[in-house]
């Protein structure tokens, strides 16, 4: 097993952020890092991982480089970031989603209750709760996690399959857990910024999307504040 010396570290990590003085999220691994604006390297010490920026003066052209993390064998870095994004996504954990941890620290899995309003068919009908699970992959952030309806009757949603698994489109490693409820959440409440009836899971749905996109008494079927974080 190969251990990076810096995961050893229990100190609080340090980033080295151009231009910056407040701390800041590795969008890897999701360790708060202090900030510092003395230095133009902004590494991440947990995970290495890193973006250089070049070019302070306005004439100057500013660039991003962005590094891998190289330096963390990829069952820790799992490992750290699901253990970050617990106490996150019990920050969101409340009315609206209800979030219960299964199994054992740290969680790649969770029961997730949506107290939402949900289109269950097309005449429409309701539903007011929707119990689903979170499974989380062993080889997550770089392969997507995945939201499937416990019971029926799922969604109807031109996003969620037929089976009840959330069709949650294109996956972005950096996306955080909670960014990943909150698009779920807005699918369910049929957000129409947050429906493509362009990428269908239920093609059977698109004629329901198109006729309904401008209805506002269908659509959005529910207007609470879904909870996030900044
Ligand atoms: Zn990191």
């Amino acid at each position: 097993m190969i251990v990076s010396k810096k995961s050893e570290s229990n100190t609080v990590p340090k980033i080295q952020l151009i231009k910056c003085s407040q701390p800041k999220k590795c969008p890897i691994c999701r360790t708060l890092c202090e900030a510092d604006d003395t230095e133009e390297i902004y590494v991440c010490v947990f995970c290495s991982f890193g973006i250089r920026k070049i070019g302070s003066s306005a004439n100057d052209a500013e660039h991003e480089e962005k590094n891998i993390y190289e330096h963390i064998a990829p069952h820790l870095l799992r490992q750290r970031r699901l253990e970050n994004e617990y106490l996150e996504l019990m920050m969101i954990n409340g009315d609206v989603i209800n979030i219960e941890p299964l199994g054992v620290a740290p969680h790649d899995s969770y029961k997730i209750i949506f107290k939402i309003r949900t289109i269950i068919s097309p005449i429409p009908t309701y539903e007011d709760l929707l119990e689903c699970t979170l499974t989380i992959p062993p080889e997550y952030p770089e392969v997507a996690p995945a939201i499937t309806a416990n019971n029926t009757p799922y969604p109807w949603h031109v996003n969620w399959f037929q089976n009840g698994r959330w069709c949650f489109g294109a996956w972005n490693r950096e996306e955080p857990l909670v960014s990943y409820l909150y698009r779920c959440a807005k699918t369910l409440q049929f957000d129409p910024v947050f429906t493509n009836p362009n990428d269908a899971a239920n093609n059977a749905a698109i004629a329901f999307c198109n006729d309904n996109e401008n209805n506002k008494n269908i659509i959005p079927c529910d207007k609470k504040t879904i909870p996030t974080i900044s």
